[in-house]
């Protein structure tokens, strides 16, 4: 069988592979920032807001700082993880750069949470009343962002059923806010994560401007409008072009809002998810039932989380050609929900040989586990 010839990338990959041993997860930052030009000269009126969940390497974050991207955070330590950029910087200057480029877009908080975040008078987002009621008494100096619940036909991931106000009860919200002397400077919403259906966006937006115009007609006038996160990567041929749907968006954000509206993303999948690679290596084989099993060195309960939290699939790849018969990929542990797909093309692997995993940049080591006493994989940064 010839052998297969690798692109310079590929050889670049296993060799580090070699080097380093395996399972080991490759950052690619001439990617990350590649991905932050595209998002960011696509969507000229948006504020980027690096969605720190998606992955939350401190190397990740600080790229992404470096690029002067804005950043979402969910818990206390993603905020400390994005503030370790910025905390020599003096104070007046570092408050200023909090409030222009973090939002804490976990509609929950806890109480202890609010008291640390109160003194850095961050923007919060919220989705009702007892959370408003909460924010009030811990965390007053905070600028709020109601987000709203919307439709999330049709995304891979999807969150409507968990997160957002109804947005029938929105300015009831916003003025109940101002009775308590708080502020509603926004309104935010996520239409589900790798959204397929650009249709989400559209009413996501329509629901928002009827919720702007009431508010204001009401006496009470807002801000910023978040479009949340939810762009789409390209995974395969089914998934919709990025390209298509900021037209979409830059066109019925210009029709539905005035230029004084500040308009702020929170992409998190679609910054980081292509620019990392996995490379593991089979560490036992076997037939079962007339099928090709391997066994490798990372699975579901590490870097392949994402096939069961994500609803994700990450083809698995050889370094090597041959001829390809439909196999199964198990990861090391002993549970056999450790699977991470019973239909790959694989050509006929030894223990010993590799096999890598592109787009696994999302949602993938950022829920790795220690499960069995396998640790999460190793981490390598490419061109930082
Ligand atoms: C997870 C999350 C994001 C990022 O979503 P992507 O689909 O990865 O872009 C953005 N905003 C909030 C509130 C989230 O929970």
């Amino acid at each position: 069988m010839a052998k297969k010839r690798l692109s310079k990338r590929l050889q670049r990959i296993k060799s580090i592979a070699e080097r380093y041993g395996t399972p080991i997860f490759i950052v690619d930052h001439d990617r990350i920032r590649e991905n932050y030009r595209e998002f960011t000269t696509s969507l000229p009126r948006v504020q980027a807001y690096y969605a720190v969940k998606a992955n939350p390497l401190p190397e990740i974050v600080r790229t992404l700082y470096k690029c002067g991207a804005s950043f979402d955070v969910a818990s206390f330590p993603e905020f400390m993880i994005v503030y370790e950029n910025i905390k020599n910087m003096p104070a007046k200057k570092r408050q200023d750069w909090i409030w222009d480029k973090i939002i804490y877009a976990n509609t929950i908080k806890q109480i202890e949470t609010l008291h640390k975040l109160d003194q850095f008078k961050p923007l919060v987002t919220f989705d009702n009343i007892d959370e408003l009621h909460k924010i009030k008494v811990h965390c007053p100096h905070a600028g709020l962002c109601l987000r709203i619940r919307v439709p999330n036909t049709g995304s891979m991931v999807e969150l409507s059923s968990k997160f957002g106000a109804h947005p029938g009860e929105a300015v009831d919200l916003i003025l109940e806010a101002r009775k308590a002397n708080l502020v509603v400077e926004g309104i935010s919403f996520h239409v589900g994560s790798q959204c397929n259906n650009f249709e989400n966006y559209m009413q996501a937006l329509q629901l928002c401007a009827g919720i702007f115009r009431e508010s204001e007609s009401r006496g009470h006038k807002i801000k910023i409008l978040d479009i949340g996160g939810g762009f789409p990567v390209k995974y395969d041929n089914k998934s919709k072009s990025f390209k298509v749907l900021a037209r979409k968006l830059n066109a019925e954000i210009e029709r539905l809002f005035s230029k004084d509206i500040e308009i702020l993303a929170e992409p998190g999948r679609f910054m980081i998810a292509n620019a990392a690679t996995l490379v593991a290596k089979v560490i036992g084989k076997a037939v079962r039932d007339g099928k090709p099993c391997y066994y490798i060195d990372d699975g579901v309960y590490h870097t392949f989380s994402g096939v069961i939290f994500d609803h994700c699939t990450y083809p698995i790849k050889a370094f090597k050609d041959g001829e390809k018969k439909v196999s199964a990929v198990f990861g090391p542990t002993c549970d056999a929900l450790d699977t991470i797909s019973v239909a790959e093309e694989l050509p006929d692997l030894e223990i010993g040989d590799y096999v890598y995993a592109d787009n696994i940049g999302a949602y993938s080591h950022a829920s790795s586990t220690y499960f069995n006493g396998f640790p999460p994989a190793k981490v390598l940064h490419i061109n930082r």
